[in-house]
């Protein structure tokens, strides 16, 4: 069977791009479970290892339910190249480590995935790269960031968990007048919703184990980027270092492509009527998605993304009416996973965003009373009647106290 090419449209690329059929002629992608490869001849593997013939060699280097992965998340980003890891996380840390050095310098939006963060402020340091966090939002910081000579430029968009919009293009001239290469991590948005490459990164990373699964099974990464950077700077480091996926993780993932346009375009038509739910109530404070008319770079979004995403989040004044809320919740399940099928809530302050401290908390935007909501698949009714109860749980207990 033909690779199908690149013109096919994106639910049509999740559900064949990539499929590679063995001579048993499978129709659902085989898993191959083998860690090594076996050749014809002697001649045969030399010559494997010379680069003069294709043939799977080990799977740290590939493997070929791993490539059916990447070519089909290469086809639907417009990437000319993949490689997926064994986490989002391995995908971050492959893509800086491999392309920078000793006396390099990283601008990053300050919003971020907190082990990005961690990457950007306490590691990399240690290895002598200087590292300068700017407010995504702000064209005058970037501008002012980016005045000096620069490798690599980090961000987010929409982040986590305040979903601050940054505008791609602004970014990437600036970045690339700086020499610098523009990382997105695209997980907010999903491969569906937002294509950077087209908009002026260079190289786009996954975390796998959000929507791609969708259903809270595997973790797993991929790096999108030229065939050349790849090939160049990539994947000499993924081979001798070994970020590699799992066949069996891969696999899962192949099949979460195939309902992840049908899924994503559920959650988010789910998390907009949720946000425009909590909008009106009196208990929220503030809601934040991305396509509300009260979203501050809505105009942006609309630009960058087709539709707002499936993660909601809101303020309740204060940490004790948060608990109080997520505490009164039946179905929503308190959990910092997101990208799931099954609705998931979390405090950010106590839970993934502890780490940052109070003053980095303050700057990010987020407050002792916000919440952060990953809408998942169920009847976005019972969701929002859940959240109600909740809501009403905390205005009762409020007035008893
Ligand atoms: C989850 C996540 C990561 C890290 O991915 P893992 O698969 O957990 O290693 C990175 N960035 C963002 C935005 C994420 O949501």
């Amino acid at each position: 069977m033909p690779t199908p090419s690149k013109t096919f449209r994106p639910a049509t690329l999740l559900v064949h791009g990539g499929t590679m059929r063995s001579n048993f002629g499978e129709t659902s992608e085989a898993l191959f479970l083998s860690s090594g490869f076996v050749y014809d001849s002697a001649e045969q593997a030399e010559a494997t290892f010379l680069g003069e013939v294709e043939h799977f060699q080990y799977s740290r280097f590939g493997n070929p339910t791993v490539q059916m992965l990447e070519s089909r998340l290469a086809m639907l980003e417009g990437a000319e190249a993949c490689r997926a890891t064994a986490t989002g996380m391995a995908a971050v840390s492959s893509t800086m480590l491999s392309h920078l050095k000793a006396g390099d310098r990283v601008v990053a939006a300050r919003a971020l995935f907190g082990s990005c963060h961690w990457i950007v402020s306490t590691l990399l340091p240690r290895y002598g790269i200087e590292t300068v966090f700017v407010d995504g939002g702000d064209r005058e910081a970037w501008k002012t960031a980016l005045a000096t000579p620069t490798q690599l430029v980090l961000l987010e968009s929409p982040s986590n968990p305040m979903l601050d919009i940054v505008d791609l293009q602004m970014v990437a001239d600036l970045a690339h007048a700086a020499g610098a290469i523009v990382v997105v991590d695209n997980v907010f948005a999903t491969p569906l919703l937002q294509h950077p490459l087209k908009l002026g990164a260079d190289v786009v990373v996954y975390s796998c184990t959000k929507h791609i699964d969708g259903q809270g099974r595997v973790l797993g990464g991929a790096v999108l980027g030229s065939k050349k950077w790849i090939e160049e700077v990539l994947q000499p480091f993924t081979r001798n270092t070994g970020p590699a996926i799992s066949p069996f993780n891969a696999w899962l993932l192949l099949k979460g492509l195939e309902t992840l346009a049908l899924r994503v375009d559920a959650s988010c038509r789910a998390a907009e009527q949720v946000a425009r739910f909590l909008e009106s109530r009196p208990e929220v404070v503030r809601a934040w998605y991305p396509t509300l008319e009260s979203h501050p770079q809505r105009a942006l979004a609309m630009q960058q993304m087709s539709a707002g995403g499936t993660l909601v989040t809101f303020d309740l004044g204060s940490k004790a009416a948060a608990f109080r809320f997520l505490n009164a919740l039946s179905l929503v399940a308190i959990s910092n996973n997101l990208g799931d099928s099954k609705s998931l809530i979390t405090h950010p302050a106590t839970t993934t965003h502890m780490r940052v401290g109070a003053e980095e908390r303050a700057r990010l935007g987020i407050t002792d009373g916000a919440v952060r909501l990953s809408v998942g698949l169920e009847d976005p009714a019972d969701l929002i009647e859940d959240l109600g109860q909740a809501l009403d749980a905390i205005g009762l207990r409020a007035a008893a106290e």
